[in-house]
């Protein structure tokens, strides 16, 4: 079995690939007889939720914007105070900067997909519980499903962990590909954090400039 194992390890080795994602505990794994729904349908599935105790704090659900044939989606932590009274993600000051980081690669906020690992804001901006998560991780689950992007880049420690399934810090899980369940992953900063360290910025480019490159070869 090991000698298996080592010869799997040593193959993937000559084909260039330098590290093998288990995903354990990733929040992509679904059940193979799950069928893609449209995004008004799980959208409607969600409902006035009140699946978990966010749903007493919150103002708006903020379900996700952008195109549902985005080949590039990206994932944040959750809604803060500006996403939850507009009911749209990424708005914010934080938002503004990813739109411009979006566009550093000559795309729109309208060719991509844009959401949350929660659609509800924590109170306070704390940190999501995991019961949270598992609870809303369904809806994701199936924006990912219905979306079907070739790529998705996760913002920061929390959507980077979460969605890939580690606890490596995000310093070494960013400017990488993770190949998680048949989907890859790319992670960087959170937009947030280049507004508190903007000599992150320089890190995020060269993420972009990945993204760029990766999206022209897996449409190619
Ligand atoms: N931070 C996030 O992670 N998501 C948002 O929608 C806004 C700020």
């Amino acid at each position: 079995m090991l000698n298996l194992i080592a010869d799997q390890l040593r193959f993937f080795r000559e084909i260039g690939i330098q590290e093998v994602d288990v995903g354990e505990g990733s929040l992509v794994r679904h059940n193979s007889s799950q069928q893609a729904m449209t995004l008004q349908e799980i959208e409607d599935e969600l409902g006035d939720c009140q699946r978990c105790q966010l749903a007493g704090s919150r103002t708006r659900i903020v379900f996700g914007s952008g195109s549902p044939d985005a080949d590039l989606m990206f994932v944040g932590e959750a809604p803060g105070s500006d996403e939850d009274r507009q009911g749209v993600p990424f708005v914010g000051r934080a938002g503004q900067l990813l739109t411009k980081i979006i566009e550093s690669i000559d795309l729109t906020r309208e060719d991509v997909y844009i959401c949350n690992v929660l659609k509800c804001r924590p109170p306070g901006n704390r940190n999501p519980e995991p019961t949270e998560v598992e609870t809303c991780s369904p809806f994701l689950r199936q924006q990912l499903l219905s979306i079907r992007p070739k790529l998705v880049c996760c913002l920061g420690t929390f959507a980077a962990q979460t969605m890939i399934g580690s606890k490596t810090p995000i310093s070494q899980l960013r400017g990488r590909f993770h190949d998680v369940d048949g989907v890859r992953f790319i992670a960087t900063f959170h937009p947030a954090y280049l507004l508190r360290d903007a000599s992150k910025k320089r890190e995020v480019w060269e993420d972009m400039k990945k993204i760029r490159n990766e999206l022209e070869r897996l449409r190619s």
